[in-house]
């Protein structure tokens, strides 16, 4: 019997993709040549999604390839702590986990570097894939890192199958990251390749402009990325909050003022936690005053991630969301 005033139901949330070292400079404002050295930070979108969902009292699992390494080694553990099913994790012998440099420089220019030549994350294959437990997903949740190469994408493509025919709702944060693809009109074709599966899509005001072509964040450029399978689009503004389409209702939700040091992450925390709510009341897809109250309380846990730094220990619990909202 489930337990009464759990704070979530038994609803499986599983995150599929990647996760990685970011590392990132130990002083702010510098190329990454200049930096004179380096702090380890766990990420991957995929990953912080699960992490998120598992920080506000859901249940969560990681489906993806690390390296078998110190550094595969110690994202798992942090899965592990953190309260995330690693019945989906796969180890890769030869390859390395990936690791991406990142550094803000002080032009305010982001510069990446990556080493993934391959990493084990893009040698998930189809055949290794833990079906049981993307069979048991309520809500199975990716991006599009996952598509970039074989044979992870069609591992991607099979996991998304399986998922949706076991009766998993799809939910779709495609995280662009225009510098892993060979070009922005492969990202693009990609990208929206899959964009008919997927019944929850979010994007960010950018990923907004991206897509449509448009420099415009309005109603209509939103609604141009609308599809008939599609029960919930959402744009996230940074700080402005998100905006919201379903087939019945749109509108927006304002976000909050924090004082913020560090973004990454705030996108997957928000996802984490619309995922959190949606998997204990589905209902929220059709009750506009519910959903309103779903999308404050999930820019109250993006506006939480950007007040410290990295995105894995910014990530809030149920009641540091409660105290910013009741402020
Ligand atoms: P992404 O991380 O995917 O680019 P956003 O930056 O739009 O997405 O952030 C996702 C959500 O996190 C926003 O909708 C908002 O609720 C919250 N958020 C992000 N940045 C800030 C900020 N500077 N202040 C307050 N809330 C923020």
């Amino acid at each position: 019997m489930a337990a009464i005033g759990a704070s979530s139901s038994d609803g499986l949330i599983v995150c599929f993709g990647e996760m990685l070292i970011d590392f990132v400079p130990t002083v702010s404002g510098v190329s990454l040549a200049e930096a004179p050295g380096f702090l380890k930070a766990p990420g991957g979108a995929p990953a912080n999604v699960a992490i998120a969902v598992a920080r506000l009292g859901g249940k969560a699992a990681f489906v993806g390839k690390l390296g078998d390494d110190e550094f595969g080694q110690m994202l798992a553990g942090i899965l592990k702590e953190n309260g995330v099913n690693g019945d989906g994790i796969l180890f890769d012998k030869g390859a390395r986990t990936a690791l991406a440099f990142v550094t803000l420089r002080d032009d305010g220019e982001r510069e990446f570097m990556f080493y993934r030549n391959p990493s084990a994350d893009m040698l998930l294959t189809a055949e290794e894939l833990n079906l049981d437990l993307i069979r048991s997903a309520k809500v199975f949740h990716y991006g599009s890192i996952s598509l970039i190469v074989e044979p992870c994408r069609s591992a991607h493509m099979k996991a998304m199958e399986v998922a949706k025919d076991a009766g998993a709702l799809l939910s779709y944060d495609p995280n662009l990251r225009l510098p892993l693809w060979p070009s922005p009109a492969e990202a693009r074709e990609q990208i929206m390749s899959i964009w008919e599966k997927a019944e929850v899509i979010k994007v960010s005001d950018v990923e907004l402009e991206f897509l449509t072509g448009s420099d415009k964040i309005d109603d209509e450029s939103a609604l141009s990325l609308w599809h008939d399978n599609l029960k919930l689009l959402l744009v996230t503004l940074g700080e402005k909050g998100c905006r919201y389409y379903t087939k019945g209702f749109r509108g927006s939700v304002d976000g909050f003022n924090v004082n913020a040091v560090d973004t990454t992450g705030a996108g997957d925390s928000f996802v984490g936690a619309l995922l959190c709510k949606l998997v204990d009341d589905p209902s929220v897809l059709e009750e506009e005053g519910k959903l309103v109250k779903v999308l404050k309380f999930a820019n109250a846990c993006g506006a939480i991630t950007t007040t410290k730094k990295g995105a894995i220990p910014a990530l809030p619990t149920e009641s540091d969301v409660l105290s910013l909202i009741e402020g």
